[in-house]
């Protein structure tokens, strides 16, 4: 009946962010569309930086606050990392959000997805970090098509 999949789990340091998102991006395919949802600090740019490492890329990760857009490469792989903080609207941004979207060999990843949340997939990774005195939870949440993201973090 339910086309969901949803696992929540807890961290008390970056790396173990880190190491979750490295296990997501080691069974990335291309054409996955990921949102990253939390308030700032939350870990999202952390997450990032595991899943590019994941995939093979050694490129440096860091946040695109100012850029709004940065592109890290594997031999066969892109990853494109959108940060829409506090954007109003998305503008030409989001032409060139839909035109990475229809790539079959890219994935996107995108921070403060608010604002892009009608050009995103309907098949989407949704992952929310929420701080509290106990540590950070993170919670993923995916279509079944997108699940193996998901059982891999599990592992
Ligand atoms: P965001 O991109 O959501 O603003 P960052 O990934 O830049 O957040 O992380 C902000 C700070 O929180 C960094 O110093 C990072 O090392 C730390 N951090 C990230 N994830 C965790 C975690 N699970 N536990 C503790 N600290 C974390
Ligand atoms: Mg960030």
């Amino acid at each position: 009946m339910s086309n969901e999949v949803i696992w929540k789990t807890n961290t008390v340091e970056a790396v173990e962010t880190e190491a979750l998102a490295e296990k997501v991006g080691r069974v990335l395919k291309g054409g996955e569309a990921i949102e990253l949802v939390s308030d700032l600090g939350g870990g999202k740019t952390t997450f990032v930086r595991g899943l590019v490492r994941g995939l093979g890329s050694t490129d440096k990760v860091s946040s695109p606050t100012f850029t709004i857009s940065k592109v890290y490469k594997t031999d066969t792989r892109t990853v494109h990392h959108f940060d829409f903080y506090r954007l109003p609207e998305p503008g030409i941004m989001a032409a060139e959000l839909d035109e990475v979207l229809g790539n079959p060999e890219d994935i996107v990843v995108v921070e403060w997805p608010e604002v892009v949340s009608d050009v995103l997939p309907v098949d989407r990774l949704t992952i929310t970090f929420n701080q509290s005195n106990d540590g950070r939870s993170i919670t993923f949440k995916s279509t079944n098509k997108l699940g193996y993201l998901i059982e891999a973090a599990k592992e």
